[in-house]
């Protein structure tokens, strides 16, 4: 009965679940994943056996007690794999927003662990043992930053926008120019927000050219405020016009309108320092007279995800009334994370140091080269013939909308098949697939016939990780 262990099953030949519950082997899985769940998860496999059985797919090899401990393990571990999960950024943009942009710097992982462990003064006045007010507990921190009057914090810039509009000019006119009606990656658009905030979109200008008399025509008596939207993710070029907020503030004060700028990166301190492209600061809008400016948390002020509208008192303390603000409040978790983000500008010495983004976007392109030369024999001999591995320059973005232009030199390694035309394209998505597939997936980019991977994300400390990786993918290929 040589063959016996080739011949199909039948349902009858399965197992039942107490014996197999019984099994030593099957012991140590109990234990990890716990008796109720470990079982469910069996009698799901045994079901999906039965069905195979049924239609004759089954073979005896498969019901072998080993051969069962193997796919009951494999199920296991894929069921209670977590849904989020941490992967290798190599796309060549910093600030990924599919990826969760900003990444924090310990001094903020610490605060977020204290605050999630422990009871903490959120809203508790620890001099008066009164109520507290959650913004409180960043908002100087915020005004000293950017010298504004007054600071609260929602929990994104498209709440911190929505919450400013809603507050602000509910069946009025906000005056935005044509050229700075944007969206931002998926489903914010400012004529969106503006409907949903209530207010009413005057659009001045043409997409190019926006004038001042544009803005001191469009002032009226229902009109709330003028406004002004960073161009984050795009630009205009050639014959264009548009009016900066110093003069757009020239033109409303004598008529008392507010001048708000959605700033979109909301950047803390002047980026050439570090040789990164030239972005206006949140101060420097400040200081032109906007009277609101809200911005991102976790674009290129590198902390967690929320929204900072910062400005005059009067217009802040209006916003913090309205009930609008409860529901888009940020958790303690934020306020937490943020806190030591905003400490880390203090010292703008240290800060390229302290913040991960900054030390992402400031990384010399010769660190990156020199990771790509040691990597890139083994991710060859990994792959093998049939691919070719360079290690060559390339060009980095931001990313989220942060200085569209701003282009960084890197380096990194270029994967191009030796098959051509449409074979070439269908193996290099195959190649995209065995990288997700792999225990830390890493996520590139296809262009130009290659898969790039950009190592301006791959820090140090991660480089063994990703090494080691590579047999993995070699063998999620070849399946
Ligand atoms: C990114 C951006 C937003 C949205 O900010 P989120 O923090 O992602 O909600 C709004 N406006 C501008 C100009 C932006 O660049």
């Amino acid at each position: 009965m040589n063959d016996s262990v080739s011949m199909p099953a039948r349902p009858a030949d399965l197992p039942s679940v107490d014996r197999l519950l019984n099994l030593p082997a099957l012991q140590p899985l109990l234990e990890q994943y716990g008796r109720a769940p470990a079982t469910a998860t069996l009698r799901r496999l045994l079901d999906t056996l039965r069905a195979q059985a049924i239609a004759g797919t089954l073979t005896r090899q498969a019901l072998a007690e080993s051969a069962l401990v193997d796919t009951l393990t494999a199920q296991l571990a894929r069921e209670h794999q977590p849904r989020l999960r941490t992967v290798i950024n190599l796309t060549g943009t910093v600030l990924h927003t599919n990826l969760g942009r900003a990444l924090l710097p310990d001094s903020a992982v610490q605060a977020v662990m204290r605050a999630m462990t422990a009871p903490a003064n959120l809203e508790f006045d620890l001099e008066t043992g009164g109520r507290g007010d959650r913004d409180d507990l960043i908002a100087d921190l915020i005004c000293s930053l950017t010298g504004a009057e007054a600071a609260t914090v929602v929990n994104n810039n498209a709440a911190a926008v929505l919450l400013m509009l809603n507050t602000l000019a509910t069946r009025r006119e906000v005056v935005v120019s044509r050229g700075e009606l944007v969206e931002i990656g998926g489903a914010f658009r400012i004529p969106d927000i503006m409907q949903r905030a209530g207010a009413k979109l005057v659009e001045i200008g043409t997409t190019n050219r926006t004038h001042p008399h544009d803005y001191a025509n469009a002032i009226g008596a229902r009109t709330a405020m003028l406004m002004k939207v960073h161009c984050s993710n795009y630009e205009i070029t050639g014959f264009t016009r548009s009016v900066d907020v110093a003069e757009v503030v020239r033109i409303a004060q004598p008529h008392g309108t507010p001048v708000v700028v959605d700033l979109g990166s909301g950047t803390l301190c002047d980026l050439t320092r570090w040789g990164l492209p030239r972005e206006t600061t949140v101060r420097e809008t400040i200081e032109a007279g906007a009277d609101l400016v809200t911005f991102s948390g976790d674009k290129l002020l590198g902390g967690p995800q929320a929204g900072m509208i910062v400005g005059r008192a009067d217009l802040i303390a209006k916003i913090k009334k309205n009930p609008l603000k409860r529901a888009l409040r940020v958790g303690k978790l934020t306020l937490a994370a943020l806190e030591p983000v905003l400490q880390c500008y203090r010292d703008p010495d240290t800060l390229a140091q302290a913040l991960p983004t900054l030390r992402l976007l400031t990384r010399q392109p010769g660190e990156m080269a020199a990771m790509a030369e040691r990597l890139s024999p083994a991710v060859q001999t990994a792959l093998g013939d049939a691919w070719q591995v360079s290690a060559v320059p390339m060009v980095s973005q931001i990313g989220s909308g942060a200085l569209p232009g701003g282009q960084l030199q890197s380096y990194g390694l270029v994967i191009g098949t030796r098959e051509e035309g449409k074979r070439s394209g269908r193996k290099l998505q195959q190649l995209e697939a065995a990288l997700r597939s792999v225990a830390r997936p890493v996520i590139g980019r296809i262009a130009e016939h290659a898969l790039w991977l950009d190592l301006r994300c791959l820090e140090p400390g991660d480089e063994a990780d990703f090494a080691a990786q590579w047999p993995a993918v070699a063998e999620a290929l070849r399946r």
